[in-house]
């Protein structure tokens, strides 16, 4: 009898709260070993772990800040060490900034936006590529990068910066889909119209989503799980001929 397969892993970057968690508790659901990075709130990466160890599924939290290079690589080092090889990334930390023009943005916020949402994609895909690709041994995987509907709205008086940062991912979801297209990978993105998280409250804005659900055209923010169900699918091999796509899940907008 040969011994029973692991469950593929997948490493969810911001995965202790809003999109990241509820794609955690969805990948862990359809059978997916789940580890959940997260910067600062410990208590909520732990309580997203224990929600899928109490449902029988295997997860474990890993602090390390996404815009910080030598904490990725520490991250994935440690993520092999405690639970394996991953066949699965989703690029999901991401941040925003309060509401401002463009003129007056400091080189300070625009450095730390880009440095998270663009560099900290680019670095963790490379460490998922260097574990997956069958060019280097690996046994192939997918990837899924969170992307934004702002990236198409540009986000005027409001975070154009933001906006541009995921136009970026847009484009690098593109550009790697089809460079390890050969090599066992899918690259897919997402784009999130407005969707009940924290990050609001974080740009200042707490009620942002439901203030501006007036001009989606359902009418109404979407929520974490909405989301992750686009996510998931795009990770596992149910989109098995699906890459260099994005998804929009913006209820229209
Ligand atoms: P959120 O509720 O603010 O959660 C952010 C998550 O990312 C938290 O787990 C946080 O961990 C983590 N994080 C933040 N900075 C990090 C860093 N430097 N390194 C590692 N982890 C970090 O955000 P969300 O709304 O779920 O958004 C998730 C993704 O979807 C982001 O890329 C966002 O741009 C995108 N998105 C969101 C919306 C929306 O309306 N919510 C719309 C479009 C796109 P800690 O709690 O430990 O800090």
């Amino acid at each position: 009898m040969s011994p029973p397969s692991l469950p593929p892993l997948v490493l969810i970057t911001g995965g202790s709260r809003g999109i990241g968690a509820a794609c955690a508790l969805l990948a862990a659901r359809q059978g997916w070993a789940v580890a959940v990075n997260y910067t600062r709130d410990a208590q909520a990466a732990d309580a997203v772990v224990s929600q899928i160890q109490a449902h029988g599924g295997k997860a474990q939290a890993f602090q390390a800040d996404v815009g910080v290079e030598a904490d990725i690589i520490r991250l994935f080092n440690e993520v092999d060490q405690a639970m394996g090889r991953i066949t699965g990334l989703i690029n999901n930390a991401g941040v925003v900034d309060v509401a401002s023009r463009v003129e007056d943005m400091s080189w300070q916020r625009l450095e730390r936006m880009m440095r998270i949402n663009v560099l900290g994609s680019f670095a963790c895909a490379a460490q998922a590529v260097k574990r997956m690709s069958t060019r280097r041994g690996g046994q192939g995987g997918s990837i899924v990068n969170l992307s934004s509907a702002a990236a198409t709205l540009g986000a005027p008086q409001q975070y154009v910066d933001y906006a541009a940062s995921k136009g970026a991912i847009d484009t690098f979801t593109m550009g790697l889909a089809k460079e390890v297209a050969t090599e066992g990978i899918r690259v897919n993105g997402v784009r999130p119209g407005l969707i009940l998280t924290d990050i609001h409250a974080s740009g200042g804005q707490p009620d942002r989503a439901h203030q501006l659900a007036n001009q989606v055209p359902m009418q109404r923010p979407g929520t974490a799980d909405e989301v992750a169900q686009a996510v998931v699918w795009l990770l596992s091999d149910a989109a098995s001929y699906v890459t260099a796509s994005m998804v929009n899940v913006g209820g229209g907008r």
